[in-house]
């Protein structure tokens, strides 16, 4: 059933599950030999990385880190904060970051860039959703689940003032939400 603040679903959960599927096929085809670092950005990640972790049957780990560059908004501030240290042992490691949405791309530009100063030895990159727009950032993803137009959405880890995370599905907010909300 429709959450009653969703005006539309634009990827429904039985896609994202065959694409979740895809996906780690193209990413067992880079990653061989030595263990895989899976580090997954909070909070928007989590779900996606869950379910991609659980199509990769290799030997990995999973770190996750705290990043803010959004403050309960629809807009992003351009400014990425890591919120607890960078602290990972990276060193040396082929590590396979996750995020839940590339937009402008700052978020996944600097922290795949402090990986590598931290000593990764590679550092592959993976987003549920990449927006089809003009980046602030020169990066692309290496994986991308589905490419969407310019607009926000939330669902399937991704959130609108903390909620909505548990959506199976990817969907957009009734234009009253961020009226009342907002
Ligand atoms: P970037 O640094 O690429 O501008 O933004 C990436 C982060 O912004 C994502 O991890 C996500 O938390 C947030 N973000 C960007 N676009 C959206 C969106 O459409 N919906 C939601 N819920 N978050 C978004
Ligand atoms: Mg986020």
């Amino acid at each position: 059933m429709m959450n009653e603040d969703v005006s539309k679903v634009l990827i429904d959960e039985e896609v994202i599950v065959r694409r979740v599927g895809t996906v780690a096929e193209k990413i067992l085809l880079d990653f061989t030999g030595e263990e895989i670092l899976v580090v997954g950005i909070l909070k928007g990640a989590l779900v996606f990385m869950a379910d991609l972790c659980r199509r990769l049957p290799v030997p990995l780990q999973i770190e996750t880190l705290n990043v803010a560059s959004y403050h309960g908004g629809t807009q992003s501030s351009g400014v990425v904060e890591f919120l607890d240290g960078k602290s990972l042992d990276v060193a040396g490691r082929q590590v396979l970051l996750i995020d839940d949405i590339l937009d402008t791309g700052r978020t996944l530009r600097a922290v795949k860039d402090s990986l590598l100063e931290m000593g990764a030895r590679k550092v592959k990159t993976a987003v549920l959703l990449s927006k089809v727009k003009e980046r602030a950032e020169e990066v692309n993803a290496d994986y991308v689940g589905f490419e969407i137009g310019d607009e926000f959405v939330v669902g399937y880890g991704l959130d609108y003032q903390g909620r909505y995370r548990n959506l199976p599905y990817v969907g957009v907010l009734k234009e009253e939400v961020y009226e009342t909300k907002g």
